[in-house]
């Protein structure tokens, strides 16, 4: 009897996977885990070998990831440096902070997957998604599905809101153990905020090593040279590992990291055909009032193979509820329109409500009475007159 695979054309799999970086892997992961597509034949095609740190994932979780043997630091607690000296050590209780290399990411996942004669990489660049992928090096045919991580909406319409996230953060060695590695910084607005939102991130890698992330939320970008001009103050200026000041000679840089990504309530535009599902950042997966993407995409992904495994695809994995949708936007609108002091809303955010709750608000699994509980902890005028301008903007 012929197998599955040996019945499709050359050239032709079942499954083309178009990006292969944090979600066409992922995807590939959970495929390869389930017994249900072992047959199934699979292309994943990136321009890059992955063979570089060219980002560092941070998530919260309860439970234990499927990646949970590459997590480089995980955290019970983190420390938020907000407004009016609201500075605190805060408990996660259930939730744990994690941070995965994503050098160890490629480096797990890509040896696992190549141990899968049906699992084929090709480094291309994809020069058109649709059912057929055109590369620089051929075209190649799904017969089922063609999972798209490469496609990038423009986000320019002016009915949505649109500002993006960007960051560029530097790994620093110091000469003396300055950090303190159980105590992680997940937000420090003691920076200058030039009414956008401004914060910087630490995660300790050890005594001597740290990635510290200065990040905007804007709807314009900022000169290389001005990154690296918060970044030098901030390490200089305001971080004190325990009172200990790193002097300019006392540290160097080891990495650099630097992203963009949307932060969006655009609905996506149509894919160019039914056997075409955007992924990852192309599908819409980027929780818009922050960024976060990493953990969602792993919820959505799973989502999505219990689907194909059911014949069932009609989405992207994308839980899409409406109510969560709603009270996405507003902050956006919040942020946007600089209708309040953005570093003031998310202290109040972890001044008033425990730590765990504002993960799992962010997460968006908290209940509508819980969302109203934790609304009723923000300022309300520029709240009320965000949610009226999102409903008038959706109504008309
Ligand atoms: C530096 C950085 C740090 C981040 N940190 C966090 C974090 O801490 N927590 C969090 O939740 N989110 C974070 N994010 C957001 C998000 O998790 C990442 O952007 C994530 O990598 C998105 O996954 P993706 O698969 O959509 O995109 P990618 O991981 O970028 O994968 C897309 C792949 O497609 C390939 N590709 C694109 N175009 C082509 C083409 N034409 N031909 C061939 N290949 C192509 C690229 O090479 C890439 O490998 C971060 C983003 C960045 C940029």
């Amino acid at each position: 009897m012929l197998s599955e695979n040996q019945n499709l054309p050359k050239n032709t799999y079942h499954y083309i996977i178009a990006g292969g970086g944090m979600a066409g892997l992922s995807l590939a992961f959970y495929l390869n885990q389930n017994p249900y597509f072992k047959d199934k034949k699979i292309l994943i095609i990136d321009r890059e070998e992955k063979n570089v740190n060219d980002h560092t994932w941070c998530f919260w979780e309860t439970g234990t990831s499927p990646f949970e043997e590459i997590i480089a630091q995980k955290w019970k607690g983190v420390w938020f440096h907000g407004t009016e000296n609201f500075s605190q050590f805060l408990d996660l209780q259930d939730y744990v902070y994690k941070m995965i290399r994503g050098i160890d990411f490629y480096e797990y996942i890509i040896p696992i997957l190549k141990q899968n004669s049906n699992i084929t990489f090709l480094q291309a660049d994809i020069l058109e998604v649709a059912e057929t992928v055109k590369t620089n090096k051929g075209d190649f045919d799904a017969s089922e599905y063609v999972f798209d991580s490469c496609y990038r909406s423009k986000y320019n319409n002016p009915k949505h809101h649109n500002m993006l996230q960007h960051f560029k953060g530097w790994v620093i060695e110091t000469t003396k153990p300055v950090f303190k590695i159980d105590e992680p910084i997940l937000f420090d607005f003691r920076t200058e905020q030039k009414d956008e939102l401004r914060f910087v991130y630490v995660l300790p890698h050890s005594e001597t090593k740290a990635l510290i992330e200065f990040t905007i939320f804007s709807d314009n970008l900022i000169s290389q040279e001005e990154y690296e001009f918060y970044l030098k103050k901030y390490i200089e200026e305001t971080l004190k590992a325990g009172e200990y000041q790193i002097k300019p000679e006392e540290y160097q840089i080891s990495e650099t990291e630097f992203g963009i990504i949307p932060m969006s309530d655009e609905p996506h535009e149509a894919s160019p055909s039914p056997k075409v599902i955007r992924i990852g950042t192309s599908g819409g997966y980027v929780k818009a009032s922050t960024g976060y993407t990493f953990q969602r995409s792993q919820r959505y992904l799973q989502n999505l193979v219990k689907s194909l495994e059911h014949n069932k695809v009609e989405k992207n994995g994308m839980q899409l509820n409406r109510w969560k949708g709603f009270l996405d936007t507003v902050l956006l609108n919040v942020m946007l329109h600089h209708r309040t002091p953005q570093d003031s809303v998310f202290t109040s955010f972890f001044k008033y409500n425990k730590a765990s709750k504002v993960l799992k608000f962010l997460d968006e699994d908290t209940s509508v009475f819980e969302d109203i509980m934790f609304i009723n902890t923000v300022p309300k005028p520029p709240f009320i007159r965000a949610a009226w301008d999102v409903l008038v903007k959706k109504m008309f």
